[in-house]
């Protein structure tokens, strides 16, 4: 599960995520069937908005 709270939609996690699974319309939305948790994204928003579970 991912969760991102607060997001102000920056699009850093969008741009590195490698299996293509995040989108961003304002605030980035996740697609679970491509996401592999691999937590890059996680470690890239400059906030700390994004937890994976
Ligand atoms: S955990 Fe990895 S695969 Fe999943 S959305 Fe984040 S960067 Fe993409
Ligand atoms: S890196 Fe963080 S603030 Fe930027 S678009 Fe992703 S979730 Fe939003």
């Amino acid at each position: 599960m991912m969760e991102i709270k607060d997001c102000y939609g920056c699009g850093g996690c969008v741009a590195v995520c490698p299996h293509g699974a995040l989108t961003i319309d304002d605030v980035v939305e996740r697609m679970d069937e491509k996401c592999i948790k691999c937590r890059i994204c996680e470690h890239v928003c400059p906030n700390g908005l994004i937890k994976i579970e």
